[in-house]
């Protein structure tokens, strides 16, 4: 995965404004939006003359509350703009920061708010030019939005982001300022549209109608075919919701603070909010999005760490006894030699020995390849009986080192498998080397027994007891489980490897208590048919 600084911007899965909205949202945006207008509209058209008090605090209070969603909404445009260098988005960011900065001189100019019976600056048409400039530009951008998305696949732009950011704001900045002056300055000059602090004329229906209308339709037309990207599907409400406030405006004679006028300016409000509410939702969305892709990589590093570490434990597990048989017979070789009459027959005789252990080392490290390339190995007849006396013969100067009595109870029968001889006998070693263990913890006589049986003429077992500490009840799911270990220095990989090998043979490997103590690991295999 890569780093998220380093996330490729055209990446759908973590680009917040081109993920596909699910059914729920769409859902929402198409059915219940326009129901809930639907209502509104019903229910408010009988009473869209009637006149409200004007309460003084409800206008500030809901232009600062505007102002705040179209800021916070056009600072995460930006942020997106800044990650996907998309210039539609530079677009509805500056827009959305227009429709927010517009609302300076707007609230400054709302007749009677800070100066009674007049506007603190500019005059009587100034705050009605400023909301239909407001809406025309804020259409506008969502149109623009519209025809430079159509191309949404298009690659990011190259070059930095920063440039066209501080361009973008000055120009959006310098504009609101021009038009915000040229309303407050420029008053007189401007067409009548409201006669006094509360009624507008009937030409405001032309000029805050037409284009609204004509805009805001526009964009819903150009933006229905975006309807499966969240971005382009809450455009579209947005600016469906605006044009459908249009009407309401409308009926019977235009006026502020009526019940017509609060439902509009509460349309408006829930309108913008509306984008801002879905980039949140998608925000935490990806974030638990992002959470979920460090966890899982995590959890991958951890399986890459235990894969490593199992199979480095498994080398050194398997390779140890081979390697401290040669170390010791090559010291014994050394004595041999270092004498004033060498004793070069048992010294030869040391040497093929350390030969041996030599290859069985090279054979361990081939099985190990093979267990990880998943090989099929060459199987051949194994007599069990035979394997069992030549690895006894193995581990005899360690068992006796321990003072463990080793008796061996062979299957009188032939006791063939077809199977590989150094993984079976690495099968024995562990489990011998591991009962060896288990009995040293008491003064009792040590005692190990490796049993042959021939059950049928299907299966033959093999079967090592101690009468050691044994295996407690708890820990016997857990015994055949990689790293599992209850020795201070065990790797816990000899049975897991034991298991993997007698059922890569097809056979089965199980523990149970020796009575009176001790332990039992059993194996059984098919036997070989004589053919
Ligand atoms: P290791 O010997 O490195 O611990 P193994 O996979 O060979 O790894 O054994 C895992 C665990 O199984 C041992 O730590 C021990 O607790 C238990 N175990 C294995 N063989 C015996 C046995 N003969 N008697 C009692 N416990 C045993």
């Amino acid at each position: 995965m890569q780093a998220i600084g380093t996330q490729d911007p055209s990446d759908d899965v973590v680009v917040l404004t081109s993920t596909t909205p699910g059914r729920r949202q769409k859902l929402v945006a198409l059915a219940v939006v326009p129901g809930v207008l639907a209502t509104l509209f019903a229910i408010t058209r009988p009473f869209a003359d009637l006149q409200l008090p004007a309460v003084p605090a409800f206008v500030p209070i809901e232009t600062s509350a505007l102002f705040v969603i179209d800021l916070v909404t056009a600072v995460i445009f930006f942020c997106q703009f800044s990650i996907l260098r998309n210039r539609a988005l530079l677009l509805i960011a500056s827009g959305y920061l227009y429709a927010a900065l517009i609302l300076i001189p707007y609230l400054l100019a709302f007749p009677g708010l800070f100066v009674t019976d007049r506007a603190l600056v500019g005059g009587l048409q100034t705050t009605a030019w400023l909301f239909i400039l407001k809406h025309s530009g804020f259409a506008a951008s969502i149109v623009g939005f519209a025809l430079l998305s159509r191309n949404a696949k298009a690659a990011p732009r190259p070059g930095g982001v920063h440039l066209p950011l501080l361009l973008s704001i000055m120009a959006t900045c310098g504009f609101v300022a021009f038009i915000g002056f040229a309303c407050i300055a420029g008053d007189a000059h401007l067409p009548s549209v409201a006669s006094d602090g509360r009624r507008f004329s009937a030409q405001f229906l032309i000029y805050a109608g037409a284009p609204r209308a004509l805009l805001y339709g526009l964009a819903v037309i150009l933006l229905w075919p975006q309807r499966n990207t969240v971005l382009g599907l809450w455009l579209m409400v947005v600016a469906a919701v605006h044009l459908a406030a249009i009407p309401i405006s409308f009926f019977g004679s235009p006026s502020r603070f009526s019940v017509g006028w609060y439902t509009v300016v509460i349309i408006n409000l829930v309108a913008n909010s509306l984008v801002l509410a879905v980039l949140l939702v998608e925000v935490s969305n990806l974030y638990r999005r992002l959470l979920q892709a460090v966890r899982a990589q995590e959890r991958e590093r951890e399986a890459r760490l235990a894969t490593g570490e199992a199979l480095a434990a498994m080398i050194a597990h398997e390779l140890k006894q081979p390697l401290s048989a040669m170390i010791w017979r090559a010291g014994l070789g050394f004595r041999r030699l270092d004498r004033s009459v060498p004793d070069l027959e048992n010294a030869m005789s040391d040497m093929r020995r350390i030969s041996a252990d030599g290859h069985r080392a090279a054979a361990v490290i081939e099985n190990i390849r093979a267990n990880f390339k998943r090989d099929q190995r060459v199987r051949t007849a194994v007599d069990l009986n035979r394997l069992v006396r030549e690895t006894a013969s193995l581990l005899r100067r360690e068992l006796h080192k321990q003072h463990v009595r080793l008796e061996m109870t062979l299957a009188a029968d032939p006791a063939s498998v077809a199977a590989d001889r150094t993984q079976l006998q690495q099968v024995l070693l562990n489990l011998m080397t591991n009962a060896a263990e288990a009995t040293a913890a008491d003064d009792a006589p040590r005692i190990l027994v490796v049993r042959t049986e021939n059950h049928g003429r299907d299966e033959l077992s093999v079967s090592v007891s101690d009468n050691g500490t044994g295996v407690r009840p708890e820990h016997l799911e857990q015994v055949f489980n990689p790293l599992f270990t209850t020795k201070p220095t065990g790797m816990g990989m000899g049975l897991s490897i034991c298991r993997s090998i007698i059922e890569a043979h097809g056979g089965r490997i199980w523990v149970s208590p020796n009575s009176p103590k001790g332990t039992v690991f059993t194996f059984a295999l098919k036997a070989l048919t004589a053919p």
